[in-house]
């Protein structure tokens, strides 16, 4: 949408944003300080975890709403790119801002506003660490439950635009399942609000159910009040080892029949075994094909409870080497090899095309076995590891960056991964969203009458199309 207006400068896509008089007005709204256009300090803003750089033109760390309010005026006024970025850790692209324009860092945009502990929310502004809101509900007692992997670094800003999903989703669902109320600055500058601090509203269209996945594409969140819950008294986590992934799986619809439904279910595959094991040496069995890790949460006596049937269910299905964690250190330990895997895996190549389909937790077994095909197909290296209890899978091709027909194949692997999931009543992304990286692949899971929808409510929310361009829809 902006090829009219930008031109290639030093590899850096220029826009009016660029224009003297424009960052003179930026920086009349927030401060000289904060408004960095010295291409050594943008450069970093240019890339998130998909790591392919595309500098802005200026980074803008407002700290207000109406700072906020004033910056989307003006980019409204003039015509120039804006996307927003939280800490920078997506994995689809959708920080980065691929036709230019300015970034906004919402690093300045921390605040709490409000703990209820009655009424049990938290209202925070985006710039907030999903671990530093969890933290924060810890320290009066109770918890935030979303908890993406990269909850360290993500902010809620972020985890509200991908809907972020994590470990605990099979008993707690995603980011917004836990989300009352935003405020949101839209493309023309104007602040709404949606939802409110209540857990029933059905006062309107759901614009807070819409704002959740909208990867900054129809405005941008400047607060949010988020669901707490009370903290669970206890949790416990058994780990097991199969003969393969298969064996593995079908073990995650065993539970429900008894009444449990454990917090979090994960899956890992042999090559992720392998992997984490040469890096960090946790002492994993090397005769394990695939590790299924089982968590609980509740009361002390229920959570005992319900680890010791599903240590017996293990058992029963083919599982070996079941270990239940006795300390919350042992518990820390069983988890921390599941956190290992993402970075551990670039021993198998320079290149790691990471795809997280979804299917309904029963075809999970199915899937695996079929992707593991694929690889074989088209000769290329698969490790499969990620959130088996939602059906959630992290595919990871891995390959050699320089070698353009290793990488070809990968990319008909992540053809073919993504109209199987389809075909399994599945879609091809559970978590990480589309962004610029899966656009090209939107028409496999949406069909093309409810994309004009999509793309008739982004002309809404943002007519001069300013609010990150060139991603979801191209
Ligand atoms: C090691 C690792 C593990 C991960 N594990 C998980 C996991 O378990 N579960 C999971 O779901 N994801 C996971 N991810 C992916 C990623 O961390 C999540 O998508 C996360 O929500 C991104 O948050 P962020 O703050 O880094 O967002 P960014 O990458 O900065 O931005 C993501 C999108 O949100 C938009 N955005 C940011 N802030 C705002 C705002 N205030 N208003 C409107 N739009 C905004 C951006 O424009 C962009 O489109 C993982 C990533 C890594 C690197």
């Amino acid at each position: 949408m902006f090829e009219s207006i930008h031109f290639e400068s030093g590899g850096r896509r220029t826009t009016n944003a660029s224009r003297p008089d424009v960052l003179d007005r930026l920086r009349a709204i927030v401060g000289e300080e904060n408004v960095v256009v010295d291409p050594e300090r943008v450069e970093p803003y240019g890339a998130d975890a998909v790591k392919e750089k595309f500098p802005p033109e200026a980074v803008i760390f407002p700290a207000t709403t109406a700072e906020m309010a004033a910056i989307l005026k003006l980019a409204n006024e003039v015509v120039f790119p804006v996307t927003a970025r939280g800490g920078g850790v997506g994995y689809t692209g959708g920080a980065v801002p691929v036709e230019g324009g300015i970034v906004i860092g919402t690093d300045r945009m921390k605040q709490i506003i409000e703990i209820n502990v009655d009424d049990l929310y938290i209202t925070c502004q985006p710039g907030l660490t999903t671990y530093e809101v969890q933290q924060a509900a810890a320290e009066v007692g109770l918890m935030f439950a979303p908890d993406p992997a990269s909850y360290k670094d993500s902010y809620i800003g972020g985890n509200i635009a991908e809907n972020a999903g994590g470990m605990r989703t099979p008993k707690y669902g995603v980011t917004k399942h836990h989300v009352l109320g935003l405020e949101v600055v839209t493309a023309q500058g104007d602040i709404i609000r949606t939802g409110g601090r209540t857990v029933k509203n059905v006062v309107g269209f759901d614009l807070t159910g819409l704002m959740c996945g909208s990867e900054g594409m129809l405005g941008i969140i400047t607060e949010a009040t988020l669901k707490l819950l009370p903290m669970p008294e206890a949790t416990s986590t058994v780990r097991a080892n199969f003969t393969s992934m298969e064996a593995a799986c079908k073990v995650l619809t065993k539970f429900t029949p008894h009444g449990i439904l454990p917090m979090a279910m994960e899956v890992i595959d042999k090559f992720c075994v392998a992997a984490v094991e040469e890096n960090f040496a946790f002492g994993l069995s090397k005769e394990a094909e695939a590790i299924l890790l089982v968590a609980v949460d509740g009361s002390r006596e229920e959570v005992e409870r319900q680890a010791r049937i599903i240590e017996q269910i293990i058992a029963e299905n083919g599982g070996f080497d079941v270990i239940r964690a006795r300390s919350k250190e042992e518990e820390d330990k069983l988890w921390d090899v599941r956190r290992a895997i993402s970075p551990s895996l670039m021993k198998y190549g320079t290149l790691k095309i990471n795809e997280d389909v979804v299917v309904p937790r029963s075809k999970v077994p199915e899937l695996v076995a079929r992707i593991e095909q694929i690889g074989k197909r088209h000769n290329t290296f698969v490790a499969n590891f990620g959130h088996a209890g939602d059906g959630n899978i992290h595919v990871n091709f891995v390959v050699d960056r320089d070698d353009p027909e290793q990488i070809a194949r990968a990319r008909e692997c992540v053809a073919e991964t993504f109209q199987l999931s389809v075909e399994l009543g599945g879609t091809i992304s559970g978590e990480h969203g589309i962004g610029y990286v899966k656009s090209q692949y939107m028409h496999y899971a949406v069909d093309g009458p409810t994309l004009e929808i999509m793309q008739a409510i982004k002309r809404a929310f943002d007519p001069k199309g300013i609010l990150n361009p060139g991603k979801m829809f191209v």
